[in-house]
């Protein structure tokens, strides 16, 4: 699809022209929304994710915005010779090759805060949904069948809640856990004694939080060390009919083990907002002429799996997504592109920060 531009500011009055900004995965409200912010600038929309088919789009531009199913791989930041600022329209930024970035000097911002609550509540949703079984009441009655037959549920109050990674969506969940009257362990790497305190938690070792909580859920960023964090020896140890919930990123989680460990009933059930390979079972025919396109296929066969089962709910990443979430993540992005080119740049990831602002 060709992308859309929009020519406001143009070379206007013979001066300078405006910098280029090309904006990818773009919805049509997003776009009337930044074209009004951002319309002293060259702008150009595309619905479509950037990547090395869509690359061409972005010519000239030294500036594009992107959401999380673009893949800014080294191939991708080559083909932009005039590119200066990747801002990501998200807080995650794994999809974006930081070192091709950083040889080159551009910039990756992000947006660090938007929607740490709208993440958690999500969280509760799944959570809510596979120890009462609504899913499966939904499907139910949806056909006419009023009856009670396998849907009895679990309690919240009183149960232990292990939270993985208590940054600022960790926070929220562990915030509303007490309100459901759980009791909350967590782990982290970096711990913050005096929150704990206030919230009522404890911080205990990753394998504790895995053998003591009924349910564990995650909310580390992908990293190389979080990188199959849950995989088949960190299954074994959680406790027999426990849930997991994933609202992080997918390749936190080992499928394969996750299969396994339900399979084996360790798991109870697992609520799944991110699968490992996700943005390959949107786009199967791109898949097909991939390279390593057999180990793919594999990751996707596996989400088919997955979906299969009666005790896993798959959301399709859309954690972040409320009205209030996405109003915030345009106005950042827009904060991020302006201090940019004022020359202080915000929400720096990789790049040149300001001296007092520490990367995220
Ligand atoms: P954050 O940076 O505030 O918190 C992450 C926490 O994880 C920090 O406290 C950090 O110390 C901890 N951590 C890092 N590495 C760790 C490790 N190896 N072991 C244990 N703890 C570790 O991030 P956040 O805003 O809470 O977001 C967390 C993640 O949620 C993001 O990185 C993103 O991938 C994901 N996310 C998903 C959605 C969605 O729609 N599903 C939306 C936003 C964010």
């Amino acid at each position: 699809m060709v992308a859309q531009k929009n020519n406001a500011g143009q070379g206007k009055n013979g001066g300078q022209a405006p910098p280029k900004v090309a904006n990818f995965e773009v919805e049509p409200w997003q776009r009337e929304c930044l074209a009004a912010r951002l319309r002293d600038l060259d702008l150009s929309f595309s619905p479509e994710p950037l990547n090395v088919q869509t690359v061409g789009q972005a010519a000239g531009a030294q500036v594009v915005t992107v959401f999380i199913r673009s893949e800014v791989t080294r191939q991708v930041v080559e083909q932009l010779p005039d590119l200066r600022l990747i801002a990501t329209r998200s807080t995650g930024y794994d999809h974006i090759d930081l070192e091709a970035c950083r040889e080159r000097g551009i910039v990756v911002s992000n947006v660090p805060r938007y929607g740490e609550n709208t993440v958690a509540e999500h969280t509760f949703g799944l959570i809510l949904t596979l120890t009462r079984r609504i899913h499966q009441a939904y499907i139910r009655t949806s056909r006419g069948d009023f009856s009670l037959r396998g849907l009895e549920g679990i309690d919240l109050l009183g149960r232990t809640l292990g939270v993985v990674g208590v940054g600022r969506i960790g926070l929220h969940v562990v915030r509303i856990a007490k309100g459901f009257g759980m009791r909350v362990i967590a782990f982290d790497v970096a711990r913050q004694p005096l929150i704990a305190e206030v919230l009522g938690f404890e911080y205990v070792p990753l394998d504790d939080v895995l053998r003591q909580a009924d349910i564990v859920t995650l909310h580390v960023p992908l990293v190389p060390s979080t990188y199959h964090l849950m995989k088949r020896d960190r299954f074994a140890l959680m406790k027999r009919g426990s849930y997991l919930i994933n609202t992080a990123r997918g390749a936190i989680v080992d499928t394969d083990a996750l299969l396994w460990a339900l399979d084996e009933g360790i798991l109870a059930g697992a609520g799944l907002d991110v699968v490992e390979g996700e943005e390959l079972a949107a786009d199967e025919e791109r898949l097909l002429a991939m390279p390593g396109a057999e180990e793919k296929m594999k990751m996707v066969i596996r989400q088919y799996v997955l979906m299969r089962r009666e005790n896993v709910v798959l959301t399709p990443h859309m954690a972040f997504y409320s009205r209030e979430a996405e109003e915030r993540i345009l106005e950042t992005t827009v904060e991020n592109v302006r201090s940019f080119l004022a020359g202080e740049p915000e929400n720096v990831v990789s790049g040149k920060p300001k001296p007092e602002q520490k990367a995220a």
